[in-house]
């Protein structure tokens, strides 16, 4: 079974994508957790940091994520995140990064 961020890079499931390569595609978080919300996920189905290969999609997951934070005017900073597994809150088993920004960001994250 494709994972869910599988079937929205096939375009079987709509999504704002904002951004995309021959790596990864990036697509607006369906529920927002600030201003500019967005998911960078490889092309590559890997279920998380736990099971990622030595090489692949996820090594270009850095460069998307400074391009796509350029593209969004976020001048002032922004923060990425991976959630690893359900005590971090992982809900989609298909590795992906937050990128989050347009607002200030507390730290240290709940
Ligand atoms: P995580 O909890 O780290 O696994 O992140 C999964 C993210 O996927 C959550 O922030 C969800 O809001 C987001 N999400 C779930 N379904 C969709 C969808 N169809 N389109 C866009 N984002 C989604």
């Amino acid at each position: 079974m494709p994972t869910l961020f599988s079937r929205i890079i096939a375009r079987e499931i709509p999504a704002d994508i904002v951004y995309e390569d021959e790596h990864v595609v990036a697509f607006r978080d369906i529920d927002p957790k600030a201003p500019v919300h967005i998911l960078i996920v490889p092309r590559q189905e890997i279920a998380g940091v736990a099971e990622l290969p030595d090489s692949g999609d996820h090594q270009h997951l850095l460069n998307a994520a400074r391009r796509i934070a350029e593209q969004e005017g976020l001048v002032d900073g922004y923060r990425l995140v991976i959630n690893q597994g359900p005590g971090a809150g992982q809900t989609v088993d298909h590795l992906h990064m937050h990128l989050l920004g347009g607002r200030p960001l507390g730290w240290p994250p709940g």
